[in-house]
């Protein structure tokens, strides 16, 4: 069955966030095989945002993950990955429709409250970044 990463970066967290974006995946009807908060260093951040390494928002971005504490999940269940991505909206709020999670709770790109993997690919090797396979359920 197929897998994706979530988290709830530090400013989700820290506008109690956490169980409205984990009702919208529920009832939506995925579910949660992997939870765990956690505070990232700076390192891991890098290694989790590895592929936009150069960008000009990449340290920034990097420091802004490791700032505090973040929910890491895994979520399970047919098509999650492209369909958490649509629930999650666009990456810019400016530009995520209304009933979305970005779309209904955040207001700026670099504080937009949740990640998820952009594919398969990207899917399998952030769970095993934030995973030990037994944490899986
Ligand atoms: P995420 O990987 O966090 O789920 P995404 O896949 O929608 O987001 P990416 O292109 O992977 O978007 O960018 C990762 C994160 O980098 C974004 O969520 C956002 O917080 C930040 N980011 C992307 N583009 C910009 C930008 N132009 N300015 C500032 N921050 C940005
Ligand atoms: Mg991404």
């Amino acid at each position: 069955l197929e897998r994706t990463f979530i988290a709830i970066k530090p400013d989700g967290v820290q506008r109690g966030l956490i169980s409205e974006i984990i009702n919208r995946f529920e009832r939506k009807g995925y579910k949660l095989v992997a939870i765990k908060l956690v505070i990232p260093t700076k390192e891991f951040a890098e290694k989790h945002y590895d592929d936009l390494r150069g960008r000009p928002f990449f340290n920034g971005l990097c420091d802004f993950l490791s700032s505090g504490p973040v929910v890491a999940m895994v979520w399970e269940g047919q098509g999650v990955i492209k369909y958490g991505r649509k629930l999650i909206g666009a990456t810019s709020p400016h530009n995520s429709e209304p009933g979305t999670i970005r779309g209904d709770l955040a207001i700026s790109v670099g504080r937009n409250i949740i990640h998820g993997s952009d594919g398969p690919e990207t899917a399998k090797a952030e769970i095993s970044l934030w995973f030990k396979p037994d944490d899986l359920i």
